[in-house]
This record gives structure tokens, C-alpha cells and sequence, in this order.
């Protein structure tokens, strides 16, 4: 199975599938590369993508778009508030408190999860993916913003799934950029040279999003990330929305706002005007026809104006690339180039705004709308091993109720800016069952109120045999979806020995671990005191650690103490997750369901219309051919009938025929052909039967004259050749008098002779001559000079002349060189 990478856009998706040894973005079945972001609610189907859109002015309110920021929030969030008064659709709250989309689907009335939307988009790209790749695909790697929440993640996780998508990795939109950057450059430092430093910017339509990449040879590593959620596009799509709201409000008297299909109308023309000022800097005009009650309103803008109107907006871009530059501690004169990606890249104030920044051109060797999704494909692929690390994006503390109930602890397990993918080991003193809290600590950082990601209960902890705290470890884990977890939790049980010793610590994380690890031991009384670091760390924070657990007790051991080793047994503890907005397991099966139903359903709605269409087009053909090529071939009154026919049929298409069950079209379509298809067939035979004809005739001439020749000097084979010339001249006689039968047969009759059967006769002729011709001559040496005399028959050369399959070839001559095409082997001196 083949993997894929999808970039999930808010206005638009890309597909890239790794095939022939590169990448390459695929094309949907409108031979375009991108998707827009929408799914139309029918009531009789869905639409996504491109079909989805085209509806977004005529069914405004059951077409969904921009609904990438959806997931992960409650429906009181305050952005889910601040957006759903500028929708022209209806959102509504889930039973879960998530944000669902409220549409009409097959007249009725349905209430849709993010998940679920999601879900329908993905289900219309992974098509895109097969059609192209012509296989099912399963395995892929989904893009999201860097700045994506860990509930954001897992909904877009659930929607795979619901999608029936296997995501081998949730990436990080500028990562993925990153990727595509860096593995094709051939020219990167070795890996103990210093890394060269790349900045990348994406504008999309809904963010912005900047992060700092160090890149050596066969790997990369993402230093920062920043981001502004509100600054993209559709930023500048709301100015100018309101603007012209506001201009129109005097100019015509009109509120746009209270007409949602006029609002959608004039967000089109606004961004078409947007990407125009990208290319000019005059004044351009903005027409829009029977905008609102019947009038036709017009307007006019220029770059200038455009810039002062969103000075705001551009003011914003500075704030994420001095973010990044901070927190990498990094100089302008480090950055070796400025990558800008994205559609709203093409905005030229934005892009003077970062180019003044860095002091240097940017750099644009990338595909603006694509790179993304070829990153993405680029993951999955064997390109060499380049090793990509990433960034927790906020920093991510535990919580927990102390064992001494001494209130709540807690300890910040990730920071900001830490490597991911990355695992580490917390261990615990505990009597009993306890829960960690996870959640970001700096809310500051969140595009997002709700800090907490969830909640794990380790359960099954039970004291030690002699009645004290046991051992337990916990390993926390930023996955490669960059989603927090609580992998796993294990007892350690101490074993009793002989001497009942005290029991002593043994660490044994490095074997644990599967990638550097840090651990951290977090005493039962809740204060928290790193024991041990892993490699990576190991030199920077002990000097920062003043309170180092296992420095203490060394220094508590007598110099020469030689403890027996004490035996322990770990046991594997349950945990119970309650993590935010996840769908449970009952919810996500259904919605799996549900979206095979909504499947099935639109594909039957497809054969429905593809046969309704079939009629249409039937009539269409006929009507124009029966007065044109199929004139000849049908009497007056027939044709009279049919034509009349075709137009009852029309009308009925217009009328009652409008909205039938598929098998209604089928027999229509039936009938039709039932007058149609004889008329059809003569004109096609008459089409056809000359070159029939003309076939048989030419393999009836070259035999003859074979046969002349034979006649005059074979001396064997006497009794075969006589029977050729006897099947030849039968054949002759019939395709003489089937001809002049036809001649005078009217056209408007059933033919005389079928091409088939001409055609079959053509064959028999060939099976029962051509072995005969071809048969070798007796073994009877004749004399060799006289052989080299005798050229070929007639005095014809090479393969031209000679009698053909008629199974192979509808006419000699066309395949030189095969094995009918041969010279007859008879010897005929
Ligand atoms: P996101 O990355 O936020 O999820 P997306 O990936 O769908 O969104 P892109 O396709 O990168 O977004 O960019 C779309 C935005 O770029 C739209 O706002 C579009 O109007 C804008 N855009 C595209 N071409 C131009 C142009 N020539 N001038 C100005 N803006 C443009
Ligand atoms: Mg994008």
C-alpha cells in the first residue's frame, strides 16, 4: 500500500503521493491540484471539494468552510463565538460540549461533529489519492498547524479514522515545509559542522505560522516556532468584506450582512480583488450584478489604499519573527535564507515587511501551495534516513494530589521548545491509585482557553509487603503526532531476600527507554527532585540542579557499603485516560459507520444522475443525428415516431422525469435505444461493410494469385491446391452475390450481409487456405543453383503481398515481420 500526504488546508487541500522514485502532487477529477476545504449537504447527497464549492452561493447555508479551527474547542469557546455570527451556516454543541455544524441533509435536519466534517473532507482526498495511484489507500501523514493543542490533534486524528485513514504521523505544517526544503539540497553541513539556519514563514489562510530550522546533512531539527492564529488571507478577506459592506450600506442602501448569499458573493469578489492588487498596484474595480434586490453594485480600490486599510493587520507580522529569533537566542547575520510558503505568502506588503526584517531577500525555491503536502508524502518515503525532530509547541507540567495530602504538585514534564518526538520516566511513591492532571502551564502561550489536555489514572498500585509507598513508573511521551500521552506505568515490586535488605534503587532506564530519556523521581511527599538525567541533558541541568536525589543518597552511603543486589519484579499497571474532546470508542464506530452509509449513499445519488444524465444525453445525440447522419437509414414514419419520441422524452426530463429512482432512467433510456439502436446499427454497418468487402476481396486476389502460380509449377500437393482454388472461387461467387443483393437493398431495411459475417468469412478463408500455401515441400532436394534463380511469386517481394490473419491484422502489409505475414514456406520451383 502506497502512503500519502495531505496538506488539510482551512481554504484548500493538496495530495502528494511518492511514486517513480519522487513526489508528486496529484490532481482531483476536475484536473486540479487543490481542493478547496468545503462539503455541500444535499438533499439527496453530499459534495466535497470543488463540487462542494461551486454550491456555496446557491446553498449557502448547508455548505460548510473554514471549519479547520473548529476542532479541539468547546462550542462556548470564546473563537467558536467570535466566528459562528460571521457564518452563513449554523453551528450547534455537541452532546460532548465539542462544536458541531448544523445543516439540512436528505431533508432533514443533522447536527455534524467537527470530526465527522473532517472526516467527509478526508474521505474525498484519500479518493483523489486512489484514483490517482489506482489502488486503495490507507496509510498517510496529515498536516496541522504547529500550534495545534493536543485536543486539536486528536480530533483531527479521529476524523482520519473516521475516514477510514490509517495517520502514520499528524505533522507539523512549517515541519513538513522544512522537509521538503531540506531533502533535496545536496550542499548541507556535515553533521559536526554548524548547522546551517533557515527561517520559514507560512501564510496561509487562516495563520501564520514562522519556525527556525537547523540543518545538517541527513537530518533536520526545528529550533522555535511562533505563530499568529488570526493573521492569513482571510484576515485581509474581512477588511475588505466590511469595507465594502459599509460602502455599499450608503452607496445603495443595502445591508449585506442580512443576506447570506449576497455576504458569500461579495467574499469571492473581494478575494479575487485581494490577489489582484498582489499583481497591480492601480486602482482596480470590483463589479458584482443583481448583487441584492436586483441592483448591481460596483466599487474600486487600489494597493495603497489596500495597505492603509490593513495596517493593523500587517503591524502583526513583525511580533512571531522576533518571537523566534528570542527564544533561539539566534542573530540576523545566522540565517542563511528566509523560506516564505503559502498563498498569502504572494501578499507583497507582507512579504516587504519579513524581507525587512531578516535584511535579505526571501527566498521562494519552494511550491507556495504545495510544499506542505509533499512534505508530508516526503515522510513516509525511504529518501535516505533524514532524521526530522520537532518542537513541543507549549510547555506541558503534570499535576497530581501529594500521597502525604499535602495538597497538589506538580512539575512541568516538557517545556517549550523541547524535542519531540520524546519519552521520559517519572517514578513515584505510592500506596494506592493516583491520577496525574497534564496540562500547558504557560495559558499565556495558548491560542486557547482551556489548558488542561487530561487526566490519567494509574490504577492497581498497591503498598509493598513490608506496608510501604511502592515503586511506581510512569513514562510520559510526546508522540510523533506531537500529542501528550501517559504511555505506560509500572510497579516495582521489590523481591523479599535472605537478609532483608534495604531496598535500593536500580536504574534501569536506559534499557526502557526507546529514545534519550530524562527521569525524574518525585517523592511521595510531592516535592519534586530530579534524580537522574538522560544524555542529552545530563550537563546542562546538573549544574542547575541543586537538589539531585541520587547525589544525596550516594552521599549518605559509607564509602565501602556493598549492598546485595536486591531482585525486583515490575508489573504492568492499567491507566485510565479521560482525556479532552476525545471521541470515545461508541461514538467513533458510529460516526465509522455513518460515514460508510453517507458513502454509499452519494454513490448511488451518483449513478442515479450519471443515468438520468445518460437519458439526456441520448436525446440530445439522436435528435441532432436523425436529421443528420442516420437520415438515410430510417423510412419517414419511423423516424417521424422517434423524433417525437425524443422530444416526449425531453419534456418528461424537465417535468415528472426530473427526480426518479435510477432503474426509471434505465428504462427509459432502454426504450429509447429500442427505436434508436436498429437505425443506428444500419448506419454503422453501411459505415463499416466496405472495408469489410474490400478485406475479403483483397485475401480472395492474393490467394488467386497464388494459386496461378502453384498451377503453373508445383508438381505436389496437387489435391490441397486444388481445393484452395475451389474454397477461393467460392468465396468469390458468394462476396459477388452478397454485394450486388445489398446494393440494391433500400438503407432503411435490415442489411443483406452483416459485417460480421463478412468478416467471418474472411477468417475461413484464411484457416483453410493458408496452411495449404504454407506447407512445407516434400523432402526432395532440387538442384541448388537452380533454386538461387527462382525469385518469389509473380515477382513479388517481401511480405506485402502475402495473406494475412485476418485475427491479426485487418489488412496485410500493417505487420511486416509476423509469423502469418511469412512467405509461404511451399518451395514452388
Ligand atoms: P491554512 O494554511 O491557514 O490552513 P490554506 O493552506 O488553505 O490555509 P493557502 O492555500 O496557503 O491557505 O493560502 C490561501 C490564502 O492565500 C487565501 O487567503 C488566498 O486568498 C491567498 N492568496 C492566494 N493567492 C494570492 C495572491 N496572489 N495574492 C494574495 N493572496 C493570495
Ligand atoms: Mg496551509
Amino acid at each position: 500500500m502506497s502512503v500519502v500526504g495531505f496538506d488539510l488546508g482551512f481554504q484548500s487541500c493538496y495530495v502528494a503521493v511518492a511514486r517513480a522514485g519522487g513526489i508528486e502532487t496529484v490532481a482531483n477529477e476536475y484536473s486540479d491540484r487543490c481542493t478547496p476545504s468545503f462539503v455541500s449537504f444535499g438533499p439527496r447527497n453530499r459534495s466535497i471539494g470543488a463540487a462542494a464549492k461551486s454550491q456555496v452561493v446557491t446553498n449557502c447555508q448547508n455548505t460548510v468552510q473554514g471549519f479547520k479551527r473548529f476542532h479541539g474547542r468547546a462550542f462556548t469557546d470564546p473563537y467558536i463565538q467570535s466566528v459562528k455570527s460571521n457564518l452563513v451556516y449554523d453551528l450547534a454543541q455537541m452532546p460532548s460540549g465539542s462544536t458541531g455544524i448544523k445543516v439540512m441533509y436528505m431533508e432533514e435536519e443533522k447536527v455534524f461533529s467537527i470530526e465527522q466534517v473532517t472526516g467527509m473532507l478526508l474521505t474525498k482526498l484519500k479518493e483523489t489519492a486512489e484514483s490517482a495511484l489506482k489502488k486503495p489507500v490507507a496509510d498517510c501523514v496529515i498536516s496541522v498547524p504547529s500550534y495545534f493543542t493536543d485536543g486539536e490533534r486528536r480530533s483531527v486524528m479521529d476524523a482520519a479514522q473516521i475516514a477510514g485513514l490509517n495517520c502514520l504521523r499528524l505533522m507539523n505544517e512549517t515541519t513538513a515545509v522544512t522537509l521538503a526544503y531540506g531533502i533535496y539540497k545536496q550542499d548541507l553541513p556535515a553533521p559536526e559542522e554548524k548547522p546551517r539556519i533557515v527561517v520559514f514563514v507560512d501564510l496561509g489562510h487562516s495563520g501564520y505560522q514562522v519556525s527556525v530550522c537547523a540543518f545538517n546533512k541527513g537530518k533536520l531539527k526545528i529550533l522555535a516556532t511562533a505563530f499568529d492564529s488570526e493573521l492569513g488571507g482571510k484576515g485581509f478577506d474581512d477588511i475588505l468584506v466590511n469595507h465594502f459592506c459599509e460602502e455599499f450600506g450608503k452607496k445603495y442602501k443595502l445591508d449585506v450582512r442580512s443576506k447570506p448569499r449576497a455576504l458569500v458573493r461579495l467574499y469571492q469578489e473581494c478575494e479575487k480583488l485581494k490577489k489582484l492588487m498582489s499583481a497591480n498596484s492601480s486602482d482596480l474595480p470590483l463589479n458584482i450584478e443583481c448583487f441584492m434586490n436586483d441592483i448591481d453594485v460596483s466599487g474600486k480600490l487600489n494597493r495603497g489604499q489596500f495597505e492603509e486599510m490593513c495596517a493593523g493587520l500587517l503591524a502583526k507580522v513583525e511580533g512571531p519573527l522576533r518571537s523566534v529569533m528570542e527564544q533561539t537566542k539566534l542573530k540576523k547575520e545566522d540565517i542563511y535564507a528566509v523560506e516564505i510558503v503559502g498563498g498569502a505568502s504572494r501578499i507583497p506588503s507582507l512579504k516587504e515587511r519579513i524581507s525587512k526584517f531578516f535584511g535579505k531577500e526571501l527566498s521562494t525555491t519552494l511550491n507556495a501551495d504545495e510544499a506542505v503536502a509533499r512534505g508530508c508524502a516526503l515522510q513516509v518515503q525511504e529518501f535516505g534516513l533524514f532524521s526530522i525532530t520537532d518542537v513541543v509547541p507549549y510547555s506541558i507540567s503534570l499535576k497530581w494530589n501529594s500521597a502525604a495530602e499535602e495538597g497538589v504538585s506538580d512539575c512541568e514534564v516538557f517545556p517549550k521548545n523541547h524535542a519531540a518526538p520524546f519519552s521520559k520516566v517519572l517514578t513515584f511513591f505510592r500506596k494506592e491509585p493516583f491520577t496525574l492532571e497534564a496540562y500547558y502551564s504557560n495559558s499565556k502561550e495558548l491560542p486557547y482557553p482551556n489548558c488542561s489536555l487530561g487526566q490519567f489514572l494509574i490504577k492497581n498500585v498497591v503498598p509493598q509487603a513490608s506496608g510501604e509507598s511502592a515503586k511506581v513508573k510512569v513514562k510520559v511521551r510526546v508522540n510523533v503526532h506531537g500529542v501528550f500521552s501517559v504511555s505506560n506505568a509500572s510497579l516495582v515490586e521489590v523481591l523479599k531476600t535472605a537478609e532483608e535488605e534495604e531496598p535500593m534503587e536500580t536504574d534501569q532506564t536506559a534499557k526502557e527507554e526507546e529514545e534519550v530519556c530524562t527521569v525524574c523521581t518525585v517523592f511521595a511527599r510531592g516535592r519534586k527532585r530530579v534524580m537522574a538525567l538522560g544524555q542529552t541533558e545530563r550537563q546542562r541541568n546538573t549544574e542547575t540542579t541543586t537538589d539531585d536525589a541520587k547525589q544525596e543518597k550516594k552521599n549518605d552511603q559509607p564509602p565501602q557499603a556493598k549492598k546485595p543486589k536486591v531482585k525486583t519484579k515490575t508489573v504492568e499497571l492499567p491507566i485510565e485516560n479521560n482525556l479532552h474532546w476525545q471521541l470515545s470508542t461508541d461514538v467513533l464506530n458510529m460516526c465509522v459507520e455513518n460515514e460508510g452509509k453517507m458513502i454509499m449513499q452519494d454513490k448511488l445519488e451518483k449513478e442515479r444522475n450519471d443515468a438520468k444524465n445518460n437519458v439526456e444525453e441520448y436525446v440530445y445525440e439522436m435528435r441532432d443525428k436523425l436529421h443528420g447522419v442516420l437520415e438515410k437509414f430510417v423510412n419517414e414514419a419511423d423516424r417521424d415516431t422517434f423524433s417525437l419520441k425524443l422530444e416526449d422524452t425531453e419534456n418528461w426530463l424537465y417535468e415528472d422525469g426530473e427526480d426518479q429512482h435510477k432503474q426509471v432512467y434505465v428504462d427509459k433510456l432502454a426504450e429509447l435505444k429500442k427505436m434508436g439502436q436498429p437505425i443506428h446499427e444500419r448506419y454503422m454497418e453501411a459505415e463499416e461493410r466496405p472495408k469489410a468487402f474490400e478485406e475479403l476481396g483483397r485475401q480472395i486476389q492474393l490467394y488467386m494469385k497464388i494459386i496461378e502460380a502453384y498451377k503453373a509449377k508445383v508438381t505436389w500437393h496437387r489435391e490441397q491446391v486444388t481445393r484452395v482454388d475451389k474454397q477461393v472461387n467460392d468465396a468469390m461467387a458468394w462476396m459477388n452475390s452478397k454485394m450486388n443483393q445489398q446494393n440494391s437493398q433500400d438503407l432503411t431495411l435490415e442489411p443483406v450481409v452483416k459485417v460480421g459475417e463478412i468478416q467471418a468469412k474472411t477468417k475461413e478463408l484464411y484457416s483453410t487456405c493458408n496452411p495449404v500455401v504454407s506447407k512445407p515441400k516434400p523432402k526432395v532436394e532440387p538442384p541448388k543453383e537452380e533454386k538461387t534463380e527462382n525469385g518469389p511469386v509473380n515477382g513479388q517481394e517481401g511480405t506485402e503481398s502475402q495473406p494475412c490473419n485476418p485475427d491479426k491484422a485487418t489488412s496485410a502489409g500493417t505487420e511486416k515481420g509476423t509469423a502469418e505475414n511469412k512467405l509461404p514456406e511451399m518451395d514452388i520451383d
